[in-house]
């Protein structure tokens, strides 16, 4: 099947509330303008210096929102909150005052996601739950920050089950914490987030091709 299908296909099968985050990472910014033409606007990018050249080339497409999905380095939160209008992947307080303090100077309001690990994985980042609760009244005081939800990765090795389980979990904190969105599901597992209530869902391979 063509990308094009493909896309196609998992758009139409979308429940409603349900939004699709096109990554495009590792890949050009003609495969971005091929999906924007297909009314694609959403885009997610896991790199600060390889976003910027590729949203240069997109300059005349000027309703594309860009999401920031990688993991956010302290000296590239100006970059990013100039650049974006989502980031997915705030994984400490320390981070989220940072952007706030930079959003404030730079006059900007980022959609803000807080990325949470569910389950033991040393490769990835995230608050744990435990953490979170405790530091929440704090996080909700910061300003210049349109906190929207939670973001979470399963480890890899997890089964189905498993993943529906990590995935309910995050729906209930997000819905325990007064919070809209849950960015949740990838190419493998999207069908599943959303049985379990993503809200976004972040699509490369299987929209873009191997990378
Ligand atoms: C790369 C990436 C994706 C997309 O992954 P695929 O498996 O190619 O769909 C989604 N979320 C994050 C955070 C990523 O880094």
């Amino acid at each position: 099947m063509t990308c094009l299908n493909k896309f196609k296909k998992i758009k139409d099968s979308l429940p409603l509330g349900v939004s699709l985050l096109a990554v495009s990472k590792g890949h050009t910014h003609e495969s971005v303008r091929n999906l924007a033409s297909y009314g694609q606007l959403d885009f997610g990018e896991s790199r600060l210096q390889e976003a910027l050249p590729k949203k240069n080339d997109l300059n005349d497409l000027d309703q594309l929102r860009w999401h920031f999905v990688g993991k956010l380095q302290k000296n590239k939160v100006r970059g990013v909150i100039k650049d974006f209008d989502f980031i997915h992947s705030v994984d400490s307080v320390s981070l989220l005052e940072r952007i706030s303090r930079i959003s404030n100077e730079e006059n900007k309001v980022p959609k803000i996601f807080l990325q949470i690990k569910l389950r033991e994985d040393p490769s990835k980042g995230g608050f744990l739950k435990e953490d979170l609760l405790n530091s929440w009244a704090k996080i909700i005081a910061l300003e210049n920050i349109d906190l929207i939800g939670l973001m979470t990765i399963p480890p890899i090795d997890l089964s189905s089950k498993q993943r529906k389980d990590l995935f309910f979990e995050c729906k209930n904190m997000v819905n325990h914490l007064g919070l809209k969105d849950c960015s949740m599901g990838m190419s493998n597992d999207w069908e599943e987030a959303i049985e379990c209530g993503a809200t976004w869902i972040r699509l490369g391979s299987l929209l873009f091709g191997k990378r």
